[in-house]
């Protein structure tokens, strides 16, 4: 094995172990500390070290009993969480005395990075944990608790099948087996079984100390794993902000065990990749762009969401797609989640505009901003969108469709062609995200949130707008429908309905049955009629995010919207009326 070369090491001494540290760059940059799991030693890091050393101090050690590290004597008791919690201690002071680590588990390295990021006596040390197929052992029992003492259908049947994939726990609780197998058969075919049902490269995996290392790691399990799930701590709050990288493929780990994390961790970004357990191996591209991405941000002070903003800890690292978000509701969507400190995905057929938003959601405090472009009426386009997002970035938490454009005119003057053009976007659009997106939401279950904005228009009728409304009508009564069909996965589906909202949308509206000169002029004399309400898209972008953390199912926004809305309920009569007469523009 080559790929650590060019790798310092050096011996930290504690608690009667002795570590084998690597480093690799320069110690001027911020520290990244991987920490290896079971049956590991450091160098199943080596591929992501070599990836991050250019920009980051990277440090990796064997685990005490791995590796080249020595083994606690006797072994029973020497393998604790509080004696794990010692070494990292030692290692970050020897490393990076002075400044705070960013931490990266993979497997139990980051079982005990949970420990590492959860007890007072690291904070301070801790600057940022990126966790990899490990879950914290008192969440896990906290997770199982709530199964057992409220169990439902669904709960039960993720207790089964994390329960399944847990066989390799039980057998290692047993006395000599695992020791046994390890010296054996499974020792040797290690390897090969890696390569097959992992499709982990054959690069030379290191072999020598196996048996060994998982022999001894089998004491991770029998020292902490069934005390910890019994009597799970209460106060197992991260004092760091946590990246969360979920592999969809892992054969041992349930997605599920990552349900209401937000609840011990206030700052938290999640990622999934369609990926096996290894990916330290499989994925090391992918995990180090993403390492850097988040080390970066905690770095510049990213992650650190004004108090002042509203909403920042519902928010913090969530991603969140927007559809036309070059102009008007949409940027003003993208930066308000932005500055809550979300990843933002500024979607537009304006490649430009969408880069502008990106670049804007970036200052305003994004802890990531891309722009696509893509138009919303076109399937293919987005089908490729979604493609690319899942690929990039993991499955969107938030996906606000939001595109949209304007047609009046009277029915007896809109062509069939001005019909398809206004569905197509409005509706289509609509349909395609949430086809797409939504079905990954809804695949991955861990909830999420589908926002459609429909318009006042919606449930006013108007003879000035009736494919415009139409299109804004079945917007509505397609996420009252999406709402109650996600509901049992915690996807909520909102329908934000504005009123007059000054933006853009007025000077590209197209105005059937007149000419082009006399449509330019209806443009001016709605870009007027808007600019004098000034209704502006922030309050819009408010009422979306309230829409969100309250799930809330309709909402009418601006004054006018809530009028149309009660009348539409109480009074509708009197819509009817209102909607005979001959609009304004
Ligand atoms: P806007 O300022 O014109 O913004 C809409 C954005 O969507 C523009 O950047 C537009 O790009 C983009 N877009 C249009 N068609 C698209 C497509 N096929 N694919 C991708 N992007 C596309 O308008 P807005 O007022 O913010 O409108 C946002 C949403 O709010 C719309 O659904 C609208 O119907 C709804 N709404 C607005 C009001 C209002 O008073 N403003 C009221 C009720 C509802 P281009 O500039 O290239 O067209």
């Amino acid at each position: 094995m080559t790929v650590l070369e060019g790798a310092r090491e050096r011996r930290v001494r504690t608690g009667g172990v002795d570590l084998c540290v690597a480093e690799l760059g320069s110690p001027e940059h911020p520290t990244v500390m991987l920490v290896h799991g079971y049956p590991d030693s450091k160098e199943v890091w080596s591929e992501v070290a070599v990836r991050l050393a250019d920009r980051f101090h990277v440090v990796l050690y064997d685990v005490r009993g791995h590796g080249r590290s020595t083994a606690p004597r006797p072994l029973r008791g020497g393998f604790t969480l509080e004696k794990l919690t010692d070494d990292f201690l030692a290692v970050a002071d020897a490393v990076s005395p002075g400044r705070p680590v960013h931490l990266v588990g993979h497997d139990w390295g980051s079982v005990q990075s949970w420990e590492f990021v959860t007890v007072r006596r690291t904070e301070g040390r801790v600057a940022s944990f990126t966790s990899i197929s490990g879950p914290s052992l008192d969440h896990f029992g906290h997770w199982i608790g709530r199964r057992v003492r409220r169990p439902t259908p669904r709960r039960v049947g993720q207790l089964l099948g994390q329960g399944a994939k847990s066989w390799y726990v039980y057998l290692l609780h047993t006395p000599v087996l695992p020791e046994l197998a390890w010296r054996g058969p499974l020792g040797k075919g290690w390897p090969a079984l890696l390569r097959r049902v992992e499709k982990v490269p054959d690069d030379g995996y290191p072999t020598g100390s196996l048996p060994r290392d998982a022999a001894h790691g089998a004491w991770l399990y029998r020292d902490n794993v069934r005390e910890r799930l019994r009597r799970p701590r209460e106060d197992a709050h991260a004092h760091a902000p946590v990246q969360l990288v979920t592999p969809l493929d892992d054969a041992f780990l349930s997605e599920r065990l990552s349900d209401g994390l937000e609840e011990w961790v206030p700052r938290l970004t999640r990622r999934t990749l369609p990926a096996g357990h290894w990916v330290p191996r499989t994925r090391p591209d992918r995990l180090a762009d993403w390492i850097a991405e988040f080390v970066a941000g905690v770095e510049d002070g990213r992650p650190e969401v004004p108090a002042r903003v509203r909403h920042a800890d519902r928010f913090g690292g969530r991603l969140v797609l927007v559809t036309g978000a070059g102009s008007g509701i949409g940027r003003a969507t993208a930066l308000a989640f932005a500055a809550c400190g979300a990843r933002v995905v500024a979607v537009d057929r304006d490649g430009d505009s969408a880069a502008r938003t990106a670049e804007l959601a970036r200052s305003a405090g994004a802890r990531g901003a891309w722009a696509e472009t893509a138009d919303v009426s076109d399937e293919q386009a987005m089908a490729k969108l979604d493609a690319k997002v899942a690929a990039d970035h993991g499955v969107v938490d938030i996906l606000v469709n939001n595109a949209g454009i304007g047609l009046s005119g009277s029915f007896l003057t809109t062509t069939p062609e001005d019909w398809r053009t206004v569905l197509d976007v409005n509706l289509w659009g609509v349909i395609h995200g949430c086809r797409l997106f939504g079905r990954r939401m809804a695949e991955r279950d861990q909830g999420g949130h589908i926002v459609n904005i429909a318009s006042a228009a919606a449930f006013q009728p108007s003879r000035a707008l009736p494919a415009y409304s139409t299109s804004k009508a079945a917007v509505l009564m397609l996420s009252e429908c999406l709402r109650a069909e996600l509901a049992g996965r915690g996807i909520g589906v909102s329908a934000i309905c504005p009123g007059i909202v000054n933006t853009a949308i007025t000077s590209t509206a197209r105005f059937t049955g007149v000419d082009a000169e006399e449509e330019k002029r209806r443009q001016r004399r709605a870009t007027r009629l808007y600019g004098k309400r000034n209704y502006p898209p922030e309050k819009v972008a408010d009422a979306i995010l309230d829409a969100v953390v309250r799930d809330r199912a309709v909402v009418p926004v601006t004054p006018e919207a809530r009028g149309a809305h009660f009348a539409s309920r109480f009074l509708p009569g009197a819509l009817r009326s209102l909607a005979r007469r001959n609009p304004p523009l």
